[in-house]
């Protein structure tokens, strides 16, 4: 059927009932290799690192909430941009944003940039200091929006623009927004990435990246890197995704929904310093949010009043609904202390400079029944 709506197609999309037994979920299949006719004639699928049907249901799934051509899952987010930053030659030139996820600075920076692939970290949301970092060598703008843990927004567009102007590949992380709030692709991006760990399962019980092209020539490539560096998941965990994913639409509206009205008892406490979320009037890119997202989010951060490091970790050891733990995306709440936690791989100077300062906490508001969870941050405050 064409043009299903989102919630159909997070429902539907890729999978068909089992050909062999009616199943109407697709199974798992838990196998390495597959059967040939005779020497090289088979189904399609001929080893399991390459393909598996309940991977491929999933990918087929993920691209179609993206409005993707093609999809590619990986073993987790980082496999995913392994593969991505393997496109790239010595020399190559990456303009990234600067308050990323931390995995992915510290795997540009310890590890590809040991291969010669220089990347440089820029505040991307005046998409004119872009421009500044522009050279014959550049070859990739790797954005993440909204920015973690910082909840900047930038301009999708704007970015699609320079890179083609600069013949660029556009890369969007898209793990925060999820594809239910925004689609990198429709804006002009080549290349859409998630850590399908966050809300895509959506349930903190897997590992799994994925992304999402129209290009042929950059699915081909990416493909043979897939299956070449191996970084490929296994069908139990495609299984998870791919249930998880079938409610991605209902929980996301949940998320946002809780993520509002905790934004707003935050702003007012007289603990809290600033409050970081993009459906503030007064947050410096909220028009832009408008016009890329269909909401904003239950992802907010925080600092507290002087800065203080102390009152933000008793804030945050004294909570009892949310839990303290990295990661994000998942049906129950989360708190995080980014300058110890998902951000600690990143030099002091170099994380104060993006403003991911020692009292900042992050939330990851779940969708448990928004009474408790005012209650818990209440109690949580009142105690630091
Ligand atoms: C978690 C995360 C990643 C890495 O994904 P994994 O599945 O943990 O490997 C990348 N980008 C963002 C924004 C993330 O939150």
């Amino acid at each position: 059927m064409k043009n299903m709506k989102f919630g159909t197609k997070a429902i539907h999309a890729g999978q068909e009932p089992d050909p062999s037994t009616g199943a109407i979920m697709t199974p798992i299949y838990q196998t390495s290799t597959y059967v040939q006719e005779s020497p090289g004639k088979h189904k399609g699928y001929a080893y399991a690192r390459g393909k598996n049907p309940t991977r491929v249901a999933l990918e087929k799934c993920i691209a179609a909430l993206e409005n993707a051509k093609h999809g590619l899952c990986f073993s987790s987010g980082q496999g995913a941009e392994d593969a991505i930053i393997k496109l790239l030659r010595p020399g190559d030139e990456v303009i990234a944003t600067d308050d990323l996820y931390g995995g992915s600075y510290r795997m540009f920076t310890k590890i590809f940039a040991h291969y010669g692939i220089v990347f440089h970290f820029v505040n991307m949301h005046d998409a004119n200091e872009i421009k500044n970092h522009l050279n014959a060598k550049t070859k990739m703008l790797w954005v993440e929006t909204p920015t973690n843990p910082l909840m900047k927004i930038i301009d999708i567009k704007a970015c699609a623009k320079i890179a083609d102007d600069n013949k660029l590949i556009l890369v969007v992380d898209n793990t925060f927004a999820s594809p239910y709030l925004q689609n990198p692709l429709d804006l002009g991006a080549a290349i859409v990435m998630h850590s399908a760990t966050k809300y895509l399962g959506g349930h903190s019980d897997v590992v799994m990246g994925a992304l999402c092209t129209n290009s042929d020539s950059l699915y081909e490539e990416l493909a043979f890197i897939a299956n070449s560096c191996g970084a490929t998941p296994g069908p139990m965990d495609s299984f998870l995704v791919m249930r998880g994913i079938k409610t991605l639409h209902v929980r996301m509206q949940a998320h946002c929904k809780n993520g509002k009205e905790i934004a707003h008892y935050l702003k007012t406490h007289p603990k809290i310093d600033k409050v970081f979320w993009p459906g503030f009037e007064d947050h410096p890119n909220h028009q832009i949010a408008k016009e890329q997202m269909r909401d904003f989010g239950g992802m907010i951060s925080f600092t507290m009043k002087g800065n203080d490091m102390d009152a933000a970790f008793r804030m945050a050891s004294a909570l009892k609904v949310f839990s303290l733990a990295e990661s994000l995306g998942g049906v129950e709440s989360l708190a995080g202390h980014p300058a110890s936690m998902t951000h600690a791989s990143i030099p002091k100077a170099e994380r104060e400079k993006s403003g991911v300062v020692d009292s900042l906490i992050r939330l990851s508001v779940g969708i448990e029944d928004i009474e408790d969870l005012l209650a818990d941050l209440k109690q949580a405050l009142d105690a630091c």
